[in-house]
């Protein structure tokens, strides 16, 4: 069996070690900081089994005038950063168009359909239940017409993938969620998707399961990865790691590590907030405030709210203009409370412009996996995505991994 390093201890790098660990692999695990302190800290930490379509770029022109103008709450860009991000973004536009984000759904829905099943027994083996919520996800609409047109939508999904969906308004929404108390026409719950009160703890217990099963997780530096002969080798605070295969699972930085191999990713760094506050009522689930692009969930900290997406260079000063005005949206519809100190934090949905993650093997290095790009939806696919990389590897494709394919993709 090889051995593998897997670079990156996040929901992603997480999922890959335990799925290659299970295959009877000897696995290594490397990062700067500790399991789940970056991205798959900071989500929203709902697990998506809604999310079967990835996000694409609307093409209506009322949206498009919306983020052009800075009236949606969805999305910020600025002038200063559009060159950087503007060749990646004209990409994802053009897979964004319907007749080709049809066929990548096809691509997307089967990894997000499997993914509460691949949590699962993480969860239970990981001794984890008290970190996660069957509760569903709640989307509010303040207007009726925006509640049926979501709720037309959710019988679309429910007719093409399966997916469980009720509305509720009235006594049923105050029933459902008693800290709601706002102008709302009613809620669209997605009945087959989970959350988790702490993200980053449950990737933890996931990296102490893996540690339990005899895995090691050390601290390093991943860019001091150098290909020998036999494989490759990496500088960790214990000494120099070898290894024949190694998986890249950096999220938001993985085109950092591949550049200089030669790979060039076209990442689009979707950057997000959070802040958390004192709500006196918890809610029973993660809410979307559809018109102003926040989600709203109780976590351990607090209300945490999450913000839509900032198009930024992922080095550019922070602006924290989406979650103070996503603060005010929240305050009209719950008592939202006190900010907690010292709790807001940033972090990069890592997206690809064709919005699937990339995994399987490197195009042109013998050893070298890719396992990263998973955009909105990291914390959610992660054990899926790792799962397939392990079918991979062990040569076993179809038409699922074919879709992720690195190569098959032009990388
Ligand atoms: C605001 C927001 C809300 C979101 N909500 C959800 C949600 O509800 N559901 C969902 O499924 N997804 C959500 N996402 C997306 C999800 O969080 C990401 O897709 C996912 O966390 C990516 O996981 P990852 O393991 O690839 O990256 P990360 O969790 O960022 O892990 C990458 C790791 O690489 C390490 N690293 C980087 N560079 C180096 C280096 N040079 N050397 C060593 N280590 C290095 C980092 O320390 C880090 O631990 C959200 C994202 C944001 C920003």
């Amino acid at each position: 069996m090889a051995e593998f390093i897997v670079l990156g201890a996040g929901m992603v790098g997480i999922g890959a070690a335990l799925a290659l660990q299970a295959r009877g692999h000897a696995v290594t695990v490397l990062d700067r900081s500790a399991p789940g302190t970056e991205t798959s800290h900071g989500n929203a930490g709902v697990i998506q089994a809604e999310a079967v379509e990835p996000y694409a770029i609307p093409r209506d022109l009322a949206t498009l005038f919306s983020y052009a103008t800075g009236q949606s709450n969805d999305v910020l860009w600025h002038l200063r950063d559009l060159p950087a991000v503007a060749p990646a973004l004209w990409r994802y536009f053009r897979h964004s168009a319907p007749a080709r984000h049809a066929v990548l759904s096809k691509g997307y829905a089967p990894l997000v359909l499997s993914a509460t099943a691949d949590h699962a027994p993480l969860i239970a083996a990981s001794e984890s239940e008290a970190l996660i919520r069957r509760t569903g996800l709640g989307e509010l609409y303040r207007t009726a017409r925006a509640l049926d047109a979501a709720a037309a939508n959710a019988e679309r999904m429910r007719d093409r993938y399966g997916l469980g969906s009720e509305v509720l308004t009235g006594s049923a929404l105050a029933e459902a969620e008693p800290a709601l108390n706002g102008p709302l026409a009613g809620m669209l719950l997605w009945t087959d998707s989970w959350s988790s009160s702490d993200p980053g703890a449950l990737t933890r217990a996931y990296a102490d399961l893996f540690l339990a099963r005899g895995g090691r997780v050390l601290t390093g530096d991943a860019t001091s990865l150098t290909e020998t002969g036999s494989g490759w080798t990496v500088e960790s605070s214990e000494g120099p790691v070898e290894a024949s295969d190694v998986v890249v699972a950096l999220g938001p930085w993985s085109p950092d590590l591949l550049a200089p191999l030669g790979y060039r990713i076209h990442m689009i760094w979707k950057r997000g907030y959070h802040g958390h506050f004192n709500a006196p009522t918890p809610l029973n689930r993660p809410c979307l405030d559809d018109a102003n692009g926040i989600v709203m969930s109780s976590m351990t900290r607090g209300l945490r709210i999450t913000t839509g997406a900032e198009l930024v260079g992922r080095n550019a000063p922070r602006t924290l203009r989406q979650l103070e005005r996503g603060q005010r949206a929240a305050r009209e519809l719950l008592d939202l409370g006190a900010p907690v100190p010292d709790s807001t934090w940033h972090g990069h949905r890592p997206c690809l412009p064709d919005m699937l993650p990339l995994v399987g093997a490197a195009p042109r290095h013998r050893g070298l996996w890719f396992d990263f790009g998973h955009g909105h939806q990291g914390f959610t696919l992660g054990p899926t995505t790792g799962r397939l990389l392990a079918d991979i590897v062990e040569g076993q494709t179809d038409a699922v991994t074919a879709a992720l394919s690195p190569a098959l993709r032009g990388v």
